[in-house]
């Protein structure tokens, strides 16, 4: 069943993201030569159990450094991480979202608490583009000091994947750093409050607003090798794709939108009537689908 191998896949890119259980020991985070490899999902660097680096603080390390690398002719690092997402976007767009996204996988098993669930205003789906402008390009490479130096804006003010992973953590692992906390540790523990509440009435309203991420990602949607299919001939509109939908996507209003993360949910669970398939290079792929009868259309 589609599902329960989605939630193998999700717990093993969890673990696998986060193997290094050395860290009681060394309390400190791991700096091997998997470090400079980076993780498909979101998963902080300085987790003290992180293997690999997270692509969102590479990008802004690239675009922070931009201007010395310019100068120096140091640009490898930055053009790896841009194509390493453009490889990943190009062949499935936004699915790591829905399978190996460490965050995305907390996200989707907090909204399973039982509360009162709301939906949230379609505009805000726009928000993530904005972070992504603002905090992972132009404000790294704008804001810069006398050396041509910018910070990583996303990870400092905004993150709560990194409160929740490393700043919380290495405060526990290393009792010196406590002394350093102002400010901004506490604005940033309120943005992660401020999500974990959201988590549970909101359909993972990180990834769907703010996840800078997740918007590279589906910009790769409606081009990446595997799409989504719908056939209107076939969809009686029942909404059934809606409601089970984790990113709260109307697919009957039309395949491969921004914030579908191809988790099949719709096409494996959801559908009855055949309207939703999915290809890989334009070339339908045989049906894996759960065979179901087929169920009469609802009468208006
Ligand atoms: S579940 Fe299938 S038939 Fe129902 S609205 Fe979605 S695509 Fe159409
Ligand atoms: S539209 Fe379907 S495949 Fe896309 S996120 Fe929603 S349930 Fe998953």
């Amino acid at each position: 069943m589609m599902w329960v191998l989605r939630r193998w896949i999700q717990t093993a890119a969890t673990f696998l993201s986060n193997a290094y259980l050395m860290f009681p020991a060394s309390r400190n985070i791991y700096q091997g030569r998997l470090k400079s490899v980076c993780t498909p999902g979101l998963n902080c660097y300085s987790c003290p159990a992180a293997t690999g680096a997270c692509p969102l603080g590479s990008l802004q390390n690239f675009y922070a450094t931009l201007r010395p690398g310019l100068e120096q002719g140091r640009l490898h690092v930055g053009l790896y991480v841009i194509g390493f997402l453009g490889i990943i976007g190009s062949l499935v767009g936004r699915m790591p979202c829905a399978w190996v996204c460490p965050f995305g996988f907390l996200q989707e098993i907090i909204y399973k608490i039982p509360s009162r669930k709301f939906e949230i205003p379609h505009v805000l789906i726009y928000g993530k583009y904005v972070f992504l402008g603002l905090f992972i390009v132009i404000l790294p490479a704008v804001v810069v000091d006398d050396f041509g130096y910018g910070v990583t804006w996303f990870c400092k003010y905004v993150c709560p994947a990194g409160t929740l992973e490393a700043g919380i953590p290495m405060l526990a692992l290393q009792p010196s750093l406590r002394e350093l906390i102002g400010p901004l540790f506490y604005n940033k523990m309120a943005v992660l409050l401020l999500f974990l509440i959201l988590m549970v009435f909101i359909k993972r309203p990180f990834c769907r607003v703010v996840c800078p991420l997740g918007a590279i990602y589906s910009l790769f949607n409606r081009v990446s090798v595997f799409r989504m299919v719908h056939h209107p001939d076939k969809c009686v509109l029942c909404e059934e794709c809606y409601r089970h939908c984790p990113m709260g996507v109307r697919f009957y209003e039309g395949a491969n939108q921004v914030d579908c993360i191809r988790c099949l949910k719709c096409y494996q669970e959801s559908c009855k009537f055949g309207a939703i398939s999915y290809e890989v290079a334009g070339i339908r792929l045989p049906s894996i689908r759960t065979k179901r009868p087929e169920k009469e259309a609802p009468a208006d």
